[in-house]
């Protein structure tokens, strides 16, 4: 399975496949499913990193929830 990996603003996303299931997508909070493909994306702000994982179909959303902040 190919993983690849964006730079965006603070965000280093990349794109893969959930292995295991059993997490919660942080913009939707719906169950992340067991090979659906997701980002997980690591926000390098200040002082620490921030780690979320998303379904894919939830990136925009989460984008713009991010940018808002
Ligand atoms: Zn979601």
């Amino acid at each position: 399975m190919m993983e690849s990996k964006i730079i965006y603003e603070d965000l280093i996303i990349t794109m893969s496949y959930e292995r295991s299931g059993g997490h919660v997508c942080d913009a939707c909070k719906g169950d992340i499913l067991k090979l659906q493909e997701i980002f997980r994306i690591e926000e390098t702000c200040k002082f620490f990193i921030h780690n979320y994982i998303i379904h894919r179909s939830c990136m925009n959303d989460f984008l713009k929830k991010h940018k808002n902040k």
